[in-house]
């Protein structure tokens, strides 16, 4: 009899998925994509082991949902592509994908970057300035050569402290002096900002638009349009998967509903 129950449940779970894929299918969420990835590595080389291995996503896995993205005609475009077009500078692609990574860890240059490359595809890195050069992240000179190679390099604070509950001062030392550091170092005038743990409020985006960055993601998923505040662009988190490509298509699919339904959405009023 439960047996029975829990069939007729999981029957019912894949007819809403089903029909929800569907409806999704013929009215496609417009905009564009963000992708959030931290770590691409097969090993977790880290002395916390099972806490942080949902922030790594094997190579295979990485190069899977790249393949995946090609082959449904999506095109990856950079934070500034999609600010100029947004200021009527420039059109983008059909169906355009930012694929960033947070932190600046030394596998998105190792492992991440030739699995774009050979693809033909940009990226976008949020790096922590106080941690370039450290161990296991990326240092000046590989941040200078992905920019080389169509990485867009993205400022991620000087610290990785939550911003929020932070004093002005503190707040704008975080996110002015780690802008400056990176410009001073060879990294094109940086536009694009990842608030770090996702915290954020309209105060700290005002402090961003005054230092002049165009554009900040958070963690909350959705597709963005030019409606969407530049400041609290959606962006869809890629864990490890535990149900391989089937996953990462179900996580873009959540995006694409609640940017239709608009859920979370942080449009611009
Ligand atoms: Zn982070």
């Amino acid at each position: 009899m439960a047996k029975r129950m829990i069939l007729y449940a999981a029957g019912i779970v894949l007819l809403v998925v089903f029909s929800l894929a569907l409806y999704a299918h013929f009215h496609p969420a417009q905009g564009v994509l963000v992708l959030e990835y931290h770590h691409i590595a097969d090993r977790v080389d880290d002395p916390e082991g099972a806490l942080v291995e949902r922030y790594y996503v094997p190579t295979e896995d990485f190069a899977a949902q790249l393949d995946y993205l090609k082959a449904e005609g999506y095109e990856t475009i950079t934070m500034l592509d999609f600010s100029k077009a947004a200021k009527g500078k420039g059109t983008l692609p059909e169906k355009p994908v930012i694929v960033t990574f947070d932190d600046g860890y030394e596998d998105n240059y190792t492992q991440a970057l030739p699995l774009l490359e050979e693809r033909g595809m940009k990226g976008e890195i949020y790096v922590v300035t106080n941690f370039i050069g450290k161990k296991g992240y990326l240092t000046w000179d590989e941040l200078r050569d992905m920019q080389q190679r169509g990485i867009e390099i993205g400022c991620h604070t000087a610290d990785h402290l939550p911003l929020v509950g932070m004093s002005r001062a503190e707040q704008e030392d975080q996110v002015r002096l780690s802008k400056l550091l990176l410009e001073w170092n060879g990294i094109k005038t940086v536009f694009s900002f990842s608030y770090p743990n996702g915290s954020c409020n309209a105060e700290i985006a005002e402090l961003l638009r005054d230092s002049n960055y165009l554009t900040a993601v958070t963690g909350d998923a959705g597709f963005n349009t030019f409606q969407t505040d530049p400041m609290f662009l959606q962006r869809v988190n890629i864990p490890r998967p535990r149900f391989g490509l089937t996953e990462f298509r179900l996580r873009i699919l959540k995006a694409e509903l609640f940017s239709i339904f608009g859920i979370n959405q942080h449009l611009q009023h």
